[in-house]
């Protein structure tokens, strides 16, 4: 009988296209990773923790700061002789740890950051650097870090006052909807 942790990774096959079960533990994604270091599981071990098929083991994997930190760079999939796409794979253990609930609290700040940016995305259509400042600093309550460079961004033009919004603001609303469902 199959367990939890089973149909997850058959979840993620059918969604991603990627099968765990082919990674032999080379180790030569880890070896690549920029962020291997800070990461508290690399890429490597997330794989095996996943092939293990215990619930247990997906826990850890949808609590790690791994998931978080990950940048989609893909330098692991380059080196990966089994061609393995570890991005996918922690995109999609990042929306299961939000459905869940699961998320790392040391990734607070990043996720605050991902929600921050997002927003600025939909309701303007372009980066406005202010509203993602203000979006991350409420998420977040660090308020006076890194304000002292403000006065030299406005200076250099870095921060525009207001935003520049894209034309057609209704396609993008209806691109985060779909995305939602
Ligand atoms: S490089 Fe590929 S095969 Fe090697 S450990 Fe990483 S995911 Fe597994
Ligand atoms: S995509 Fe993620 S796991 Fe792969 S090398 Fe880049 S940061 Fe590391």
């Amino acid at each position: 009988m199959k367990n939890i942790s089973s149909n997850v990774t058959d979840e993620l096959q059918a969604q991603t296209g990627v099968k765990v079960e082919r990674c032999y533990q080379c180790g030569k994604c880890s070896a690549g990773c920029v962020l291997a270091e800070d990461m508290d599981y690399p890429p490597n071990y997330m794989i095996h923790l996943l092939q293990t098929g215990t619930k247990e083991n997906l826990d850890t994997v949808l609590k790690s700061k791994s998931i978080w930190l990950c940048l989609n760079c893909e330098n692991c999939v380059g080196r990966c002789p089994m061609e393995i796409d570890i991005p996918k794979v922690m995109d999609f253990m990042r929306e299961r740890s939000l459905k869940e609930n699961k998320q790392s609290k040391a990734a607070k700040d990043i996720i605050a950051f991902h929600r921050s940016f997002l927003d600025c995305i939909k309701f303007t259509g372009h980066l406005y650097e202010i509203g993602l400042i203000v979006g991350f600093k409420a998420r977040t309550m660090h308020l006076w870090q890194d304000v002292k460079l403000a006065p030299k961004m406005f200076t250099k033009g870095k921060l525009k006052l207001f935003p520049e919004m894209v034309k057609d603001s209704h396609n993008i609303k209806n691109i985060f909807s779909k995305t939602k469902k």
